[in-house]
């Protein structure tokens, strides 16, 4: 976690010591997202994948519009999954011809916004075929679609599976035939594939062997194609590492996968932009999320530091986001980088609940009341993935660095 550096004992945020941050925002709890480092990954990422693969950024991560904005000026596209991101990512200056839309249960009326807009839309149900048709009529504007495909198989070992076996997303791949026929009938603008398999991965051969199975995948359904296919979107799921014993992904040998599928795909799909989709990779590491220590309270023997952030911010890392188990994510008393981590601490929040609990047993610096609490790998699924209403605490505060 050495992404942030330190000076003088404070973490630094965009170069500012955290401290003056804290003064800056004029409160606690915070998230501050780091802008030279969301830079700095996209041109890690960019360095290490073939330059043909275009480079999407899937805005539910962190849909914060600031943060959206600057992101929209390092990639290649926005993939939204609501009419609400559609608004922030249009906002944000991104081309509609780059912006795409996913999701299992789009509305009559976010499908004709879409259709308004002049964006992507990943169908998803034969349901949104006459629906986007009768758009595409009243508005007197193509319909632009993609075939959003639930693949027979799945992304192994990811953290959150979305494809592969009985699923809501996507149209399963034996159906996607009739459905190019349906949508090849009523003159839609077919454009290309959808394929996400799975998120949250740290196996390279894993991402590797899905971009594989879906690359030969889409080549067969291509055959069934009432157009050329233009887009081909392989997924992403590229995890960042959160637990001891992680380890950050090695995009070498993704690199060398996507560099053989674009080689192959250049023969085959000649008209075909191949592109990845990615989230967390992109946004998780340039995130802190920072609480003030409110009291030190001693149980039996055991230390709480009780703070003004929790769960209600920063649902993820107290545990209850999609782990099975719950682990501690990486917390640092941020004004005291320079100590020993010599103490063993429980870090809770506010709220009435045993769940509000951010750090569990964990060694930190011995920290006092007005100490600001740091957690780590905080950029993606944090302020807009928590119950903010739960037990009526005031919202949490976003900047940007
Ligand atoms: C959630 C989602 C993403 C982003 O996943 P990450 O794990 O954050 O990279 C990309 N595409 C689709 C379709 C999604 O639903």
């Amino acid at each position: 976690m050495t992404r942030f550096p330190v000076a003088n004992g404070e973490l630094l945020v965009g170069g500012i010591p955290l401290s003056r941050v804290a003064a800056r925002v004029g409160r606690t709890p915070f998230y501050a997202y780091d802008r030279s480092l969301l830079t700095a990954r996209v041109e890690e990422l960019r360095a290490a994948l073939p330059p043909a693969v275009k480079l999407h950024y899937a805005m539910k991560a962190n849909p914060m519009p600031a943060l959206v904005c600057h992101m929209a000026g390092l990639v290649d596209g926005i993939d939204v999954a609501s009419a609400g991101e559609l608004r922030v990512a249009l906002d944000a200056g991104a081309d509609p011809r780059d912006i795409s839309f996913a999701g299992p249960g789009k509305s009559e009326a976010e499908l004709r916004q879409a259709v308004a807009a002049g964006i992507l839309v990943n169908v998803e149900s034969f349901r949104e075929v006459p629906i986007l048709a009768a758009a595409q009529q009243a508005l007197g504007l193509p319909a632009r679609v993609a075939v959003r495909v639930n693949p027979d198989f799945e992304l192994k070992s990811s953290g959150m599976k979305m494809g592969g076996g009985p699923k809501q997303f996507g149209v399963d791949a034996e159906e996607v035939p009739a459905l190019l026929a349906e949508i090849g009938r009523v003159g839609l603008a077919f454009e290309g594939f959808h394929l996400f398999a799975g998120s949250q991965n740290l196996k390279p051969e894993a991402i590797a062997e899905a971009q594989q199975k879906s690359f030969a995948l889409a080549l067969r359904l291509a055959e069934h194609a009432p157009a050329t296919v233009r887009t081909l979107n392989l997924g992403g799921g590229f995890g960042i590492p959160y637990f001891p014993g992680e380890q950050p992904l090695d995009l070498a040998p993704i690199g060398d996968n996507l560099a053989a599928i674009a080689a192959e795909a250049a023969a085959r799909l000649p008209q075909a932009e191949l592109v990845i989709e990615l989230g967390r990779y992109l946004v998780g590491e340039a995130g802190l999320y920072v609480a003030r220590v409110i009291d030190r309270k001693v149980s039996r023997g055991h230390t709480y530091l009780v703070t003004d952030g929790g769960l209600h911010h920063h649902l993820s890392a107290s545990g209850n986001f999609g782990q099975v188990i719950r682990k501690n994510y990486p917390v640092v008393i941020g004004n005291r980088m320079g100590a020993e981590a010599t103490e063993n601490v429980s870090v809770v929040g506010p709220l009435c609940t045993p769940l509000d609990l951010l750090a569990d047993r964990m060694n930190l610096a011995a920290a006092q009341p007005g100490d600001l609490v740091v957690i780590y790998q905080s950029g993606a699924y944090g302020a807009s993935a928590s119950p903010q209403q739960f037990l009526g605490h005031p919202p949490v505060t976003e900047v940007l660095v």
